[in-house]
Protein backbone atom coordinates (compact mmCIF):
# COMPACT_ATOMS: atom_id res chain seq x y z
CA UNK A 1 0.00 0.00 0.00
CA UNK A 2 1.82 3.51 -0.72
CA UNK A 3 -0.01 6.50 0.83
CA UNK A 4 -0.02 9.65 -1.46
CA UNK A 5 -1.07 13.66 -0.22
CA UNK A 6 -1.58 14.33 3.47
CA UNK A 7 -2.58 10.43 3.97
CA UNK A 8 1.23 10.17 3.58
CA UNK A 9 1.48 12.35 6.40
CA UNK A 10 3.66 15.52 7.34
CA UNK A 11 4.61 17.49 10.09
CA UNK A 12 2.20 20.92 10.17
CA UNK A 13 1.19 22.02 7.12
CA UNK A 14 2.42 25.83 6.58
CA UNK A 15 0.88 28.04 3.93
CA UNK A 16 0.70 26.46 0.13
CA UNK A 17 2.55 23.12 1.34
CA UNK A 18 -0.14 20.36 1.05
CA UNK A 19 -1.10 20.80 -2.52
CA UNK A 20 2.50 20.88 -3.38
CA UNK A 21 3.64 17.88 -1.20
CA UNK A 22 -0.06 16.37 -2.53
CA UNK A 23 1.24 16.46 -5.82
CA UNK A 24 4.99 16.04 -5.56
CA UNK A 25 4.20 12.77 -3.69
CA UNK A 26 1.85 11.59 -6.56
CA UNK A 27 4.47 12.21 -9.35
CA UNK A 28 6.86 9.99 -7.22
CA UNK A 29 4.30 7.30 -6.67
CA UNK A 30 3.05 7.19 -10.19
CA UNK A 31 7.09 7.24 -11.38
CA UNK A 32 7.78 4.56 -9.00
CA UNK A 33 4.99 2.10 -9.87
CA UNK A 34 5.11 3.09 -13.76
CA UNK A 35 9.04 1.72 -13.14
CA UNK A 36 7.98 -1.10 -11.34
CA UNK A 37 9.90 -0.31 -8.09
CA UNK A 38 7.28 0.64 -5.60
CA UNK A 39 9.58 0.23 -2.77
CA UNK A 40 11.66 3.10 -3.95
CA UNK A 41 8.60 5.56 -3.23
CA UNK A 42 9.21 6.31 0.27
CA UNK A 43 13.00 6.97 0.00
CA UNK A 44 12.04 9.75 -3.37
CA UNK A 45 9.21 10.90 -0.66
CA UNK A 46 11.64 11.77 1.44
CA UNK A 47 13.69 13.51 -1.17
CA UNK A 48 11.08 15.65 -2.65
CA UNK A 49 9.85 17.09 0.96
CA UNK A 50 12.93 17.20 2.63
CA UNK A 51 13.20 20.84 2.13
CA UNK A 52 9.46 21.65 3.70
CA UNK A 53 10.07 18.98 6.35
CA UNK A 54 13.44 20.91 7.32
CA UNK A 55 12.06 24.16 7.47
CA UNK A 56 8.91 23.43 8.81
CA UNK A 57 10.22 20.93 12.12
CA UNK A 58 12.12 23.67 12.38
CA UNK A 59 9.75 26.16 13.25
CA UNK A 60 7.99 23.56 15.19
CA UNK A 61 10.57 23.11 17.27
CA UNK A 62 11.28 27.31 17.87
CA UNK A 63 7.42 27.37 18.72
CA UNK A 64 8.35 24.34 21.07
CA UNK A 65 10.91 26.52 22.52
CA UNK A 66 9.58 28.79 25.47
CA UNK A 67 12.38 31.42 24.87
CA UNK A 68 11.18 31.65 21.11
CA UNK A 69 7.70 30.08 21.07
CA UNK A 70 6.18 33.46 21.79
CA UNK A 71 8.52 36.42 19.78
CA UNK A 72 7.95 33.95 16.46
CA UNK A 73 4.69 35.96 15.48
CA UNK A 74 5.86 39.38 16.87
CA UNK A 75 9.25 39.00 14.74
CA UNK A 76 6.73 38.41 11.61
CA UNK A 77 4.87 41.37 12.00
CA UNK A 78 7.87 43.11 12.70
CA UNK A 79 9.69 41.57 9.68
CA UNK A 80 7.53 40.36 7.02
CA UNK A 81 9.74 40.21 4.71
CA UNK A 82 12.18 37.83 6.21
CA UNK A 83 8.65 35.80 7.41
CA UNK A 84 7.14 36.47 3.11
CA UNK A 85 10.84 34.86 2.22
CA UNK A 86 10.34 32.08 4.90
CA UNK A 87 7.04 31.24 3.51
CA UNK A 88 8.17 31.41 0.26
CA UNK A 89 10.79 28.82 0.16
CA UNK A 90 8.05 26.54 0.66
CA UNK A 91 6.10 26.83 -1.74
C1 LIG B 1 -8.76 25.15 5.53
C2 LIG B 1 -7.61 24.62 4.71
C3 LIG B 1 -6.89 25.49 3.93
C4 LIG B 1 -5.83 25.02 3.16
N1 LIG B 1 -5.12 25.90 2.40
C5 LIG B 1 -4.13 25.45 1.61
C6 LIG B 1 -3.43 26.36 0.75
O1 LIG B 1 -3.69 27.56 0.69
N2 LIG B 1 -2.44 25.84 -0.01
C7 LIG B 1 -2.11 24.52 0.02
O2 LIG B 1 -1.20 24.09 -0.70
N3 LIG B 1 -2.76 23.65 0.81
C8 LIG B 1 -3.77 24.08 1.61
N4 LIG B 1 -4.43 23.21 2.42
C9 LIG B 1 -4.00 21.80 2.46
C10 LIG B 1 -4.51 21.08 1.20
O3 LIG B 1 -5.91 21.28 1.06
C11 LIG B 1 -4.23 19.58 1.37
O4 LIG B 1 -2.88 19.39 1.79
C12 LIG B 1 -4.44 18.87 0.04
O5 LIG B 1 -5.77 19.02 -0.39
C13 LIG B 1 -4.11 17.38 0.21
O6 LIG B 1 -4.56 16.69 -0.93
P1 LIG B 1 -4.92 15.19 -0.80
O7 LIG B 1 -5.30 14.73 -2.18
O8 LIG B 1 -3.84 14.46 -0.10
O9 LIG B 1 -6.18 15.10 0.19
P2 LIG B 1 -7.64 15.69 -0.01
O10 LIG B 1 -7.65 16.89 -0.91
O11 LIG B 1 -8.19 15.82 1.38
O12 LIG B 1 -8.39 14.53 -0.80
C14 LIG B 1 -8.74 13.32 -0.16
C15 LIG B 1 -10.02 12.82 -0.82
O13 LIG B 1 -10.28 11.48 -0.37
C16 LIG B 1 -11.66 11.38 -0.09
N5 LIG B 1 -11.83 10.28 0.86
C17 LIG B 1 -11.52 10.26 2.18
N6 LIG B 1 -11.79 9.05 2.70
C18 LIG B 1 -12.29 8.30 1.71
C19 LIG B 1 -12.75 6.98 1.62
N7 LIG B 1 -12.76 6.14 2.67
N8 LIG B 1 -13.18 6.52 0.43
C20 LIG B 1 -13.15 7.33 -0.66
N9 LIG B 1 -12.72 8.61 -0.65
C21 LIG B 1 -12.30 9.08 0.52
C22 LIG B 1 -12.06 12.74 0.46
O14 LIG B 1 -13.44 12.94 0.35
C23 LIG B 1 -11.25 13.67 -0.45
O15 LIG B 1 -11.93 14.00 -1.62
C24 LIG B 1 -5.49 23.65 3.20
C25 LIG B 1 -6.25 22.76 3.97
C26 LIG B 1 -7.29 23.23 4.73
C27 LIG B 1 -8.11 22.27 5.56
Amino acid sequence: MLLVGDAAGYIDALTGEGVFLALAGAEALVRNVRRGTPGRYETDWNRATRRHRFLTQLLVRARQQPALGSRITPAAARLPHLFAAAVNVLE
